[in-house]
């Protein structure tokens, strides 16, 4: 964060205390948004949130920012249409603009098996409270003029599935407004303070070592993104998570108007407009785990070509910008929610590619877990307890870009 929208901002850093009821590690979306919901939510606001580097530097601040509820398991459905309702009254709860744009979502089908998939997806949407239904290729097209419905002569469209309350919201601004509130509220956010290790006292965490000392805590929150397993270890804690970086890129303006949000699982790839004008791209993540920041020209190649038979215009267009995330990807392409067998450390992760449009709902949820010691409803099937208990919550034609 640079000192420029610092003095836009209301925030107030302190150093860290001693000791705090709760300590959550990571101030990205899940941790701001957790301790914001303590504070406003339960009145629990003897709070630290730790960040190793500044806020929203890690996904939260890195993402193509679409939000969507279009899953195909009931219990995503549910929970991502929680989400997506929540992300409409942001603004009004914490009286900070995030930007949000309803654009509505084109999910283009290019075979018969795409089409049976969008069917199932529009139909198990209604089913569990999300709106989602099937269009025409002409209907898709009054939606969104500039398609090339024969996808350049390879992929044509047959038909999509369109998700009215698919939007989108800017991070960073998604970002200041829960770190603000919740530090209105008295929470303390400590930028540049990593957690390096936990304090046990026997099994039991007990707090956190940082690069500034050691914090005592009633309970430890890990809301670490992609470097989840390296905090579970310290408290040798394996889970069922591989990191994988995630790319994206910018085009310069486009005129304004670029109306829904395009995206294609069968060419793995989706495409929005920036409120500035800019097409932002993103498409599957990298094969090859790991921590690695660095974006690619494979990476530019395949986007830009596959992009292209959907949406010629885009040939026109010069890359303005790419970069990386690294994503915590579980085996079921799933959340993991709740605890960890270890006492006093909670988990929130296996947010992959998907978690930024989570982040109210999964903060919700997590201080209402927190808060009761009691696991909500919405969030009871994504526990780490599944993966022992065979149950694993399979939804990776969800994640929209595998
Ligand atoms: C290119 C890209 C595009 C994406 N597009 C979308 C999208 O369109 N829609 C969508 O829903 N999702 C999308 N995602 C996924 C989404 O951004 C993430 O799932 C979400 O932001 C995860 O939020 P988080 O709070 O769990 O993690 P993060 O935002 O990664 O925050 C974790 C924080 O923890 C900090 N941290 C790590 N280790 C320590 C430590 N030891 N001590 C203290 N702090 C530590 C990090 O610095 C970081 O700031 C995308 C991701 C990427 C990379």
């Amino acid at each position: 964060m640079n000192e420029f929208v610092e003095t836009l901002l209301d925030l107030t850093w302190h150093e860290p205390k001693k000791s705090y009821d709760v300590v959550i590690i990571g101030a990205g979306g899940h941790g701001l948004a957790t301790a914001w919901n303590l504070a406003t939510k339960h009145g629990i606001t003897n709070v630290a949130v730790l960040e190793a580097n500044y806020i929203g530097s890690g996904n939260t601040g890195r993402n193509t920012t679409i939000i969507r509820a279009n899953y195909g398991i009931p219990e995503s459905v549910r929970f991502y249409q929680r989400s997506l309702d929540l992300y409409r009254a942001l603004e009004g709860e914490t009286g900070c603009s995030i930007v949000h744009s309803t654009k509505g979502l084109l999910w283009l089908a290019h075979t018969e098996s795409g089409m049976r998939a969008e069917r199932a997806r529009a139909l198990m949407n209604q089913a569990c409270g999300a709106e989602t239904v099937m269009i025409t290729p002409e209907e898709a097209l009054e939606l969104c003029p500039q398609l090339d419905l024969s996808g350049g002569g390879r992929y044509p469209v047959l038909g999509a599935s369109y998700h009215p309350g698919g939007a989108t919201a800017r991070h960073d601004r998604v970002v200041w407004a829960y770190a603000q509130g919740a530090m209105r509220q008295g929470v303390h956010v400590v930028p540049h303070t990593p957690v390096v290790g936990l304090l046990r006292d026997g099994e039991r965490v007990v707090g956190v070592q940082t690069s500034s000392g050691p914090i005592s805590a009633g309970v430890v929150l890990s809301a670490v993104g992609g470097r989840v397993t390296t905090v579970a270890a310290m408290a040798d804690l394996r889970l069922p998570i591989r990191t994988h970086p995630l790319q994206a890129l910018v085009t310069n303006a486009y005129a304004p108007g670029f109306g829904p949000i395009v995206a294609s699982s069968e060419l793995l790839c989706y495409v929005s407009q920036t409120g500035r004008g800019q097409m932002l791209m993103g498409a599957e993540f990298d094969s090859q785990p790991s921590y690695s920041m660095q974006s690619s020209y494979e990476f530019l190649q395949t986007v830009s070509t596959r992009m292209i038979h959907m949406l010629p215009f885009l040939r026109n267009l010069r890359i303005l910008r790419q970069w990386a995330g690294i994503c915590d990807i579980s085996p079921d392409y799933s959340p993991i929610m709740g605890f960890t067998g270890v006492e006093g450390l909670l988990i929130t992760t296996g947010w992959g590619t998907w978690g930024f449009k989570a982040i109210p709902a999964g903060g919700e949820a997590m201080a209402e877990l927190i808060a009761t010691g009691v696991t909500p409803k919405l969030i009871a099937a994504f526990g780490l307890s599944r993966f022992a208990a065979d149950h694993a919550m399979a939804d990776q034609g969800s994640a929209g870009t595998r």
